[in-house]
């Protein structure tokens, strides 16, 4: 049935992709930074030396300036991989992220040190490296044509760039230059707004407990509304599965609290642990936005809990492939390995082409509300466009095979109403986003019946 009703669906070019005005709503701010960016702020910051030399070539090395102790980097310049070359004018050539393949932990450990307050201090230091960053994503987004973006960002970060300032005037010193930027990206005609993300784990080098951060993270929330309404509007939780200190019960509460104020509240789920994981952070908080949450194909009942909660779904799943993309599955009584829960007897295995992401499965055969997200543009992940070539099919690098329907033009107007539809700001926006996504599925005769009643008639 999947087949046939596909079959007649337009297929998606290039230009089609090209021109489609997007709305990408889970991007973390540190994940715009691409190695040239991280480059360019060590160098700013004097973790790199570049010295030119007799003959005229440039050579790199360690700078003057050293990272904190606590720092999961010896020297700003591991987080490269080794062996590029700077060319003629002292740039470096080829330069990549040093994270091995399947590995989680390498790419949180860069995010660290680039982002800087976790372990001051590092990649972001100052307003200007900040502006200098953000610039180059308003590029991003104008390139793309990203008509609305929700960036996500530590608003601690703000102790980091206005150091003289007591705590609560840098805060506040952060909310007004956000709200600055806003505008900025608005004269290009991209809307930008931001989640207050924090790092649930252990890992983020903090003394107060993750319940503790959880209440602050409301309390800021609540700060920033008043200053700046609708600059920060809502929260993200981030860090790995498998720490316990992270896990919802300790979320909770101030999860509560923003929900309370009104403001937006997704978390990350599924990605890392199993189905089970998944289930506890969706009954657990009011989350109206879960980021990934592919895990949940392992079980039928906690699709339908998803489901019956009206939770989008938000996924990206070459970056999942990057880092290590895992289900639990068992083999049925064909010989062939079917997803199935951890607790339900389901064993652990890698993933390893694109194409066998459960994304296919979960927004065709079971018409969950599903968006598409680029999460770290330029650490491990790839922009949002990349990403939707390669689900069509139209990407050289990751192929779909042939028993795979690409993704066809109607179904990415869906994908791109469900993120409209879950989207943290106010409504006006929503309804421009809307007409321009009308427009561009009139001029290419998609069938627009198909695309209103995918999840049934209303
Ligand atoms: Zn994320």
């Amino acid at each position: 049935m999947t087949k046939n009703f596909l079959q007649n669906l337009n297929l998606l070019t290039k230009n089609m992709i090209d021109e489609l005005p997007i709305c990408d709503i889970h991007v973390h701010l540190p994940g715009v930074i691409s190695p040239q960016i991280a480059w360019d702020l060590g160098v700013r910051n004097r973790f790199i030396s570049v010295i030119k030399e007799k003959n005229g070539k440039y050579v790199y090395s360690s700078g003057p300036l050293s990272l904190s102790v606590l720092d999961p980097h010896e020297h700003y310049i591991d987080i490269f991989k080794s062996g590029f070359l700077l060319d003629e004018n002292g740039k470096p050539q080829n330069l990549e992220y040093n994270i091995d393949a399947d590995s989680f932990k390498d790419f949180d450990r860069i995010m660290a040190t680039t982002q800087g307050h976790r372990h001051p201090p590092g990649g972001i230091q100052t307003k200007d490296d900040m502006m200098f960053l953000l610039d180059s994503y308003l590029e991003d987004c104008v390139r793309q044509k990203i008509f609305y973006t929700e960036l996500q960002q530590n608003i601690k970060i703000a102790y980091l760039l206005f150091p003289d300032d007591e705590a609560k005037d840098a805060r506040k010193k952060l909310y007004l230059l956000f709200q600055d930027v806003i505008e900025e990206f608005k004269q290009k005609g991209v809307h930008l707004r931001f989640l207050h993300c924090f790092n649930k784990t252990k890992a983020a080098g903090d003394e107060k407990t993750t319940h503790e951060r959880t209440l602050e993270a409301a309390d800021w929330l609540e700060e920033a509304q008043k200053i700046t309404p609708n600059v920060f509007v809502g929260i993200e939780s981030a860090g790995h599965e498998k720490d316990e200190s992270g896990w919802p019960v300790h979320l909770k509460a101030g999860y509560e609290k923003v929900r309370d104020l009104g403001l937006g509240c997704e978390a990350h789920g599924g990605e890392g642990i199993g189905v089970e994981h998944m289930l506890d952070v969706a009954k657990s908080l009011p989350i109206t936005r879960l980021a990934h949450g592919f895990q949940v194909i392992e079980d039928i009942e906690v699709i339908d809990f998803i489901k019956q909660k009206a939770i989008t779904l938000i996924m990206m799943p070459i970056i999942n492939l990057n880092l290590g993309l895992c289900l639990h599955v068992k083999q049925n009584d064909n010989n062939e390995y079917i997803p199935c829960a951890k607790t339900k007897g389901g064993k652990k295995i890698h993933i390893r082409d694109f194409w066998e992401h459960p994304f296919f499965e979960l927004f065709r055969k079971h018409k969950m509300k599903i968006t598409l997200s680029s999460d770290n543009p330029n650490i491990g992940g790839v922009p949002i466009k990349d990403t939707i070539l390669a689900l069509a099919g139209l990407s050289s690098k990751y192929k779909l095979p042939k028993q795979v329907y690409p993704l066809k033009a109607e179904e990415l107007a869906i994908l791109c109403k469900n993120g409209i539809d879950a989207i943290f700001s106010t409504d006006h926006i929503k309804q421009d986003y809307k007409n321009l996504l009308d427009t561009w599925i009139e001029k290419h005769n998609l069938d627009q019946e198909f695309i209103n009643n995918y999840y049934g008639k209303n």
